[in-house]
């Protein structure tokens, strides 16, 4: 907790209602920050901050980053971004200009007020990758033209931004590359797997399984995603990423619904649904990069996040 009120920052989450930006902003309040969280609720809620509203370091603003805002700040980490396909499929022009529009205007306020900003870019900048597992050095295997383009493409073209504004202007930037991550405030009908398999877990209905279930994925607590994001904004100004943040450990979906079924106790069969276009075969970082430049590594095990978030998501469906 700082004390000092020279070490208090006044900090802007851009995508702060959602399941990462409320995390993040718990924290930032935790660690004695003043924080502006910026949302437009495409997807997030105000449940998510609910328990933030009274604290005089906390304020929100409903707010959509694809318009310019204007607004003083030291640090800015931009989460905006509807991020499970479910949500960013249902508009995705919409989505294109979040990353590209909410860039662009987070870029101009961190230029005209020098703040250092973050910048939440995805593993999905990777594709559907031929690489395994995935460096930043790799530069993707991308469909320009599908479903989950408008995603893709608009989180790459928002890291060009950030490294244009960064040779351009000489903005202190930091890019993120976010794998898989799972926790509690995740939206329960975003259709993302983790989220999913643990309603369908608790309600005693099919799980469904995309394709045969052998596609893998490596999955990230949150508390350990949010660790790395303020370690990463408190790099030195060279570093910039892009950085894999994530959980090297991969497991295949079927493992995925196994071991949510065994941990739920419950009696949901497996059903085997079509495999949604363009759905990656393999995703697991390569955290070489974040352990020597953030000396981070995530310590939750699948099993012990599980058995934090299916309380939260029980807690959610029995209201
Ligand atoms: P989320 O949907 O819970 O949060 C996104 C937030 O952004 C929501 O509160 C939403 O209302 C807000 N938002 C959307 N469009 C906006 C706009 N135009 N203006 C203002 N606010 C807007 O998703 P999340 O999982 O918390 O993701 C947060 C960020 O992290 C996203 O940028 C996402 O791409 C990135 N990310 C997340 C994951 C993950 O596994 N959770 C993985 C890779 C990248
Ligand atoms: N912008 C903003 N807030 C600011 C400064 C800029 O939203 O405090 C927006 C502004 O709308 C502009 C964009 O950021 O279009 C990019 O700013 P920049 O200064 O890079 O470009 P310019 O204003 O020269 O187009
Ligand atoms: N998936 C699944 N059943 C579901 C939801 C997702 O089998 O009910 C699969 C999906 O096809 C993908 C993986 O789980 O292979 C992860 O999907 P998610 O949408 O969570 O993340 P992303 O594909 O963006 O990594």
């Amino acid at each position: 907790m700082l004390t000092e009120y020279a070490l208090r920052k006044r900090v802007m989450v851009t995508g702060g209602a959602g399941f990462l930006g409320s995390n993040l902003c718990d924290r930032l309040i935790a660690d004695g920050h003043d924080v502006l969280c910026v949302d437009n609720f495409f997807t997030g809620t105000k449940d998510n901050i609910r328990h933030l509203l009274d604290n005089p370091h906390f304020e929100l603003m409903r707010h959509d980053v694809t318009f310019p805002l204007y607004v003083e700040v030291d640090e800015i980490y931009n989460l905006a971004c509807p991020a499970s396909p479910i949500h960013y499929q249902f508009d995705p022009v919409q989505t294109t200009k979040t990353s590209v529009h909410g860039a662009i205007n987070m870029l101009g306020l961190a230029k005209r007020t020098k703040a250092k900003i973050f910048q939440a870019s995805t593993s999905e900048v990777y594709g559907d990758p031929a690489v395994h597992p995935q460096t930043e050095g790799y530069w993707g295997h991308v469909n320009p033209i599908g479903p989950r383009s408008c995603y893709d493409e608009g989180k790459r073209c928002a890291e060009t931004l950030f490294f244009d504004y960064h040779r351009q202007h000489k903005l202190r930037i930091k890019v993120a590359r976010i794998f898989n991550t799972y926790g509690p405030r995740m939206h329960p009908n975003d259709g993302r797997v983790v989220s999913n398999f643990i309603v369908q877990a608790l309600k005693g209905e099919p799980i469904t399984i995309y394709g045969d279930g052998s596609q893998t994925r490596s999955f990230c607590y949150v508390d350990d995603l949010i660790e790395a994001f303020i370690r990463l904004m408190g790099t030195p100004d060279d570093v910039t990423g892009p950085v894999n943040t994530g959980n090297p450990g991969e497991f295949t979906i079927k493992q995925l619904a196994e071991k949510v079924i065994q941990m739920t106790g419950s009696s949901s069969r497996l059903i085997y649904e079509p495999l949604p276009t363009d759905d990656p075969t393999q995703r697991q970082p390569d955290i070489s990069l974040a352990r020597e430049k953030l000396g981070w590594e995530p310590d939750i095990t699948l099993e012990t996040g599980l058995a934090r978030t299916i309380p939260y998501f029980d807690a959610l469906l029995s209201k």
